[in-house]
C-alpha cells in the first residue's frame, strides 16, 4: 500500500498544481445530486418545477434543453453520456447560475433577465457545462484539501467518504473557481458553439453588459473575482475568431431574438 502511495505522489509531483483531480467520476456525480439537493432544500419552490403542468414553465424548460442539447451535441462535451446534465431554473433575481460536478445545472431568472438574447444565454450555458466537463470541482477540492487528506480519505475504510467529501465541497465554496478555471470555461464555450446556430462568442456579451452597467467589480461569483471582465470579452472574440471559418455560418442574430424574447416572457421577465 505504502509503494502506492509513493506512486502516486510521484506522479503528483509531476503534474502541474492545481490540475490534479483525485475525485473518480462516480465521487464526482454523487457530489453533483448530494449538491443539488443542497440547493432543492436551501430553494424550496423557488425551483421551478420541470414537470410543471403550466404550459408557461413547460416552454421556458424546453427552450432551456433545447440550449442545453445544442451545447452537448457540439461533439466536444467529453462525458455527455455520462453525466446528468439537468438544468433548474431559480426564481430568484441573483444574478447568476452554476453547475455543480455530474452535470446539475442552475439558471437565477436574475440572470436569465439580464442577458437579452439566445447567444448570450448559450454562451453562460456552455461555459457552466465546462466547469462539470471539465471537472474542475475535482481539481479544485484536491488543490483546496491537500493531496495527503484526501488521499487518506479516500484509500480509508469509511463508507461516508462522498458525505465528507460533500461538506468539504459546500465549505470550502468550491464553486467559486479559480481564474485558470474561468479561462478554461470560457475558452470551451467558443468551442461548443462553434457547430451551433448561436454566435460563436456568445459568452462575451454577459461581460461586455457588465461593464457597461458599471457591474464589473460588484459581479457574481460567476464571475469569480479575478478575471478582469475586460480580458474576458477580449479572449473569448479572439479564440472565436480563430475558429470561425469552421463554425456553422447560419447564427442567430444578436439583436432581433424573438425567441429568447418570448422564454423572458413565459417566466414573467
Ligand atoms: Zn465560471
Amino acid at each position: 500500500m505504502k509503494s502506492f502511495y509513493i506512486l502516486i505522489l510521484t506522479s503528483l509531483l509531476l503534474t502541474s498544481c492545481g490540475k490534479i483531480n483525485l475525485l473518480t467520476l462516480d465521487q464526482e456525480i454523487q457530489l453533483g445530486k448530494q449538491s443539488r439537493d443542497q440547493v432543492f432544500a436551501q430553494y424550496g419552490n423557488k425551483v421551478l418545477d420541470p414537470n410543471s403542468s403550466d404550459p408557461k414553465i413547460k416552454a421556458a424548460y424546453q427552450y432551456i434543453y433545447n440550449v442545453r442539447n445544442a451545447v452537448l451535441n457540439s461533439g466536444n462535451v467529453e462525458y455527455k453520456d455520462r453525466f446528468a446534465w439537468e438544468v433548474y431554473i431559480i426564481n430568484d433575481p441573483t444574478l447568476n447560475a452554476f453547475c455543480t460536478p455530474g452535470g446539475y445545472i442552475f439558471f437565477y431568472t436574475g440572470l436569465i433577465k439580464y442577458l437579452e438574447d439566445g447567444s448570450s444565454f448559450a454562451g453562460v450555458m456552455g461555459h457552466e457545462i465546462a466547469h462539470a466537463d471539465l471537472r474542475h470541482s475535482g481539481k479544485q477540492i484536491t488543490n483546496k484539501m491537500g493531496i495527503d487528506i484526501l488521499l487518506s480519505i479516500i484509500a480509508g475504510a469509511s463508507s461516508n467518504e462522498v458525505a465528507q467529501l460533500t461538506s468539504l465541497f459546500t465549505n470550502l465554496g468550491a464553486l467559486q473557481y479559480s481564474q485558470s478555471f474561468e479561462k478554461e470555461s470560457d475558452a470551451a464555450s467558443v468551442k461548443y458553439l462553434c457547430p451551433t446556430a448561436y454566435r460563436t462568442d456568445g459568452a462575451y456579451r454577459f461581460f461586455e453588459k457588465l461593464i457597461a452597467d458599471g457591474n464589473s467589480s460588484s459581479g457574481p461569483t460567476f464571475l469569480s473575482t479575478h478575471p478582469d471582465p475586460g480580458d474576458r470579452v477580449n479572449n473569448i472574440k479572439s479564440d472565436a475568431a480563430k475558429i470561425s471559418g469552421n463554425c456553422t455560418t447560419n447564427k442567430l442574430n444578436y439583436n432581433n431574438d424573438p425567441d429568447y424574447a418570448q422564454f423572458k416572457k413565459n417566466l414573467g421577465l
